[in-house]
């Protein structure tokens, strides 16, 4: 099995920069570790996009504050339980709570969490933005498990021009108390950003290793006609499949998710990811009505179908791939406790010590 070892940074560049047959390569060197780790296993989260109001204007998003044009929604907080055990009922054991960034409903979002943790076992992530730490603890002890928020790039410059109202390092704050609070803890970038360069690309994933984060959710930059990056280039795909090979190598057992994104820009994009790296997949479980209205980027595919409809292609996807999705939590840590435990009893099986 490739072993974990420590990658440097011109390594990882190299790698971002492969082309041809030696990205091929990399591709299946990163595809051959990943089975090694986890086998044909291809875990699922149902995402839940419950509110796409925000107060933020991050210079890529298309449900940005100052976009007009988005028609806003917010579910109320029973039909957001509704939906989850919808979900459950469907065999999901893990769902993501996706929203803008607002404080209006996060007391909501305790009950709904409160609630559904009491009457079944499903792992609930949350992906709603900064908030403040006793915000975060009360998330947690109301039951949610995990926390995903992305730095969207190290560069810490190109943050502050994409992000008017963030500050770097209060992402990075609340990223650590999230960590320190026990959430498993995921994060992502985006690439091919305007501005971004290979060596920032590889700063990213060194940052992933050293704060050793569990689930790291990338996607490629893709503008939307409504925002501030308009007419820029959408990326490479070839770019993001280096991306995910050279996480996967480098981080070794964290979740890495083949995201819709990746199939907006490549038809083909998540079956590609799931053979270079990926382990995850996340279809979209938001009621169709709503999808058309939380578009991030533009031309997102899965708007005009419904659940049943989004769960026979994600299958499709991971057959496709030479997968076997997997409806199981798929938690990072419980996984590696195990194998810990696993490795402990090998050593001290009687008898071996003679
Ligand atoms: S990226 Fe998130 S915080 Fe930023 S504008 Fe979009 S929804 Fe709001």
């Amino acid at each position: 099995m490739t072993e974990n070892r420590n990658y440097q940074l011109k390594e990882i560049k190299e790698m971002l920069l492969l082309q041809g047959e030696d990205a091929s390569s990399l591709h299946r060197e990163a595809n051959s570790l990943t089975e090694n780790l986890f086998g044909k296993s291809v875990f699922v989260r149902g995402i839940i996009e419950f509110s796409n109001v925000c107060a933020k204007n991050c210079a890529y998003c298309g449900i940005r504050r100052d976009n007009r044009k988005v028609k806003r929604y917010h579910m109320d907080k029973d039909y957001i339980k509704q939906i989850i055990f919808e979900a459950y009922r469907d065999g999901f054991r893990t769902i993501v709570l996706q929203s803008g960034e607002v404080d209006t409903y996060d007391h909501d979002i305790t009950e709904v969490i409160e609630y559904v943790k009491s009457k079944c076992d499903i792992a609930i992530t949350l992906s709603m933005g900064e908030k403040s730490r006793e915000q975060y603890v009360e998330w947690k002890k109301a039951g949610a498990d995990r926390y995903l928020l992305r730095i969207e790039t190290t560069n810490k410059k190109l943050f502050k021009t994409l992000h008017p109202d963030d500050d770097y390092e209060n992402r990075l704050k609340s990223l650590l108390t999230l960590k320190e609070l026990g959430f498993e803890a995921g994060t992502g970038v985006m690439i091919g950003l305007p501005g971004q360069t290979a060596e920032d690309m590889a700063n990213d994933i060194l940052f992933f290793k050293e704060h050793d984060f569990d689930m790291l959710g990338v996607g490629p930059f893709i503008p939307h006609n409504d925002t501030p990056l308009k007419g820029h280039t959408s990326t490479a795909f070839e770019k993001v499949l280096n991306f995910v090979s050279a996480m996967r190598l480098v981080t070794y057992d964290t979740n890495i998710p083949a995201t819709t994104s990746m199939a907006t820009l490549e038809r083909d994009g998540r079956e590609m990811a799931l053979n270079a790296g990926a382990n995850v997949i996340m279809p979209n479980y938001t009621p169709q009505i709503y999808r058309e209205s939380y578009k991030l980027y533009e031309n997102k595919i899965c708007t005009d179908e419904d659940a049943e409809r989004t769960m026979e292609l994600t299958r499709a996807t991971v057959e496709n791939a030479g997968k076997v999705l997997v409806m199981e939590r798929g938690d990072r840590r419980a996984r590696r406790d195990e194998q810990k435990q696993c490795a402990g009893t090998s050593v001290n099986r009687p008898g071996d010590s003679n």
